[in-house]
């Protein structure tokens, strides 16, 4: 079917940024707690990671049932299907697809047969050696249902536990076959498990509540569910969730402290805690580093909403300018406004963002942006901000020029589309239209997370990939694009 301009212009948002991956809840409760109505508002805010599907899985005495569809949380778990399913543990996600289509059979949690009954696996991340694997099992005579990695990673668990009588081992098998960024939430008949990747590059905190735990994506849905965050998982560990409590193992396959940089620059909550670092904190700061880093004279220094905001707020303490508000979101947008009937390409950037023409009208605006990915809708606001009456606009951007793509589970566009992949500083300003520009940079970025108990994947800034990635995008010469 032929895209309407519509549509175009709402990829052209889509493809301008960093699109969020996918949010991981689970609950094991020992209270009696009604666990899928704590995954519904587990769920529910950690909304931002993913909106194209969503689905919670439940144990109730070794019996695994599940529902999943697309939409937002509160439009695929209804009352009658919250009161459907009890159990006392229960894992949900939320999904944005940054491998495999976007497609019901594709949501999550995957629910599969296995040696001991059902297994169901919540997943957040990217595997860089998924093709690989289903090749392989293919060839042995797998058969596969969905082009997730999930899958993949759900069938390696079934084939290792088959020659395992020990789950630990199977999964620590599974760990050592796949390479990428991950973070899992898994229930089996008896128990739920968490597992994050040897290099952390995924988040995954737990959480306790009473005599309860949580797993999940970021500590927001801790808050949410009333649980108090007890700390992250480290980079290669599996904790079980039993009657026991918690047990914690270790694995010692290769890795390091590398957890995904744009965590604390765009995809968390601001009010969440990652690995000891408050992202709001990070944020600020950012903005204070930037305005260090690139002075500017100016009346006004506004945020583009939202991820932009407390940048902004930084910038202006640091720098002494006054903070305002200068475009107003509309919260409202999303997949379900594309209408065939509607206009041009910038009337999609109209609707999401609108200039407030009284506060920026005659003044010289330092406006903050959280990245530059294509630079197309930079040009848009811009221009809305130029024609509202601001006298300069001077972009400044919280992150480095991002000249990379991401193969651990963001959703970048190839390499070829990075505008920063290509072009110099002065020449995205040229391209933006802005009167002045300025990027933070790494070595600033990665201090800005305080007390961080962990080192940064910072890949997609600097091409240093903690695993080894296919270079394809890597390839296509520098000369052709700007
Ligand atoms: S490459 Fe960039 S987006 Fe991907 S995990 Fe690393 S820092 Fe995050």
């Amino acid at each position: 079917m032929k895209k309407n301009d519509f549509e175009y212009a709402y990829d052209d948002i889509r493809l301008d940024k960093l699109n969020e991956e996918c949010g991981v809840f689970g609950i094991y409760s020992n209270d009696n707690l009604d666990v899928v109505r704590s995954v519904y508002y587990g769920l529910y805010a950690l909304q931002h990671r993913g909106q194209e599907s969503c689905g919670v899985a439940v144990n109730n005495n070794g019996e695994i049932s599940y529902y999943k569809d697309m939409g937002l949380v509160p439009e695929v778990f209804t009352e009658h299907i919250l009161n459907c399913f009890t159990g006392k543990m229960a894992i949900g996600h939320t999904r944005y697809s940054t491998t495999g289509s976007s497609l019901r059979e594709n949501a999550q949690p995957m629910v599969i047969n296995y040696k001991e009954g059902k297994l169901a696996l919540a997943h957040n991340g990217n595997l860089v050696n998924a093709a690989q694997i289903r090749q392989e099992a293919e060839s042995q005579g797998a058969i596969f249902q969905t082009t997730t990695d999930t899958e993949v990673i759900a069938s390696l668990i079934s084939r290792y536990r088959v020659k395992s009588d020990d789950m630990l081992d199977a999964l620590k098998n599974m760990m050592r076959t796949v390479q990428g960024g991950y973070a899992l939430v898994i229930l089996t008949p008896r128990r739920m498990v968490g597992i994050r990747d040897p290099f952390g590059i995924r988040p995954l905190c737990i959480g306790k509540l009473k005599n309860s735990y949580v797993l999940a994506s970021e500590s927001c849905a801790l808050d949410a569910v009333g649980a108090d965050y007890i700390r992250d998982l480290n980079p290669g560990e599996i904790v079980f969730i039993g009657d026991n409590g918690i047990e914690s193992y270790q694995t010692d396959l290769p890795g390091g402290s590398k957890l995904c940089v744009f965590e604390h620059i765009y995809f968390a909550r601001p009010d969440s805690v990652m690995d000891g670092a408050s992202v709001y904190e990070s944020r600020l700061e950012a903005g204070k580093r930037l305005a260090i880093e690139h002075p500017v004279e100016a009346d006004l220094v506004i945020g583009v909403p939202d991820s932009g905001l407390t940048a902004a707020l930084g910038y202006s303490r640091q720098s002494g300018i006054p903070y305002g508000e200068g475009l107003i979101k509309n919260r409202y947008i999303g997949r379900t406004f594309i209408q065939p009937e509607q206009g041009q390409r910038e009337t999609a950037v109209r609707i999401k963002l609108n200039p407030l023409k009284q506060a920026i009208e005659g003044k010289r605006i330092v406006m903050i942006d959280d990245s530059i990915v294509r630079g197309t809708t930079s040009r848009r606001i811009v221009q809305m901000l130029k024609e509202a009456g601001a006298k300069e606009v001077h972009m400044r951007v919280s992150s480095p020029p991002i000249k990379y793509s991401c193969h651990y589970g963001i959703d970048t566009p190839s390499r070829k589309n990075l505008v920063a992949a290509s072009c110099t500083v002065e020449q995205i300003r040229e391209l933006v239209a802005a009167d002045s520009l300025g990027f933070l940079s790494v070595e600033a970025l990665v201090n800005t997370p305080k007390g961080s108990k962990c080192g940064f994947c910072t890949a997609c800034l600097d091409g240093d990939y903690p695993i080894d990635v296919p270079d394809e995008g890597n390839k296509f010469s520098i000369e052709q694009k700007c």
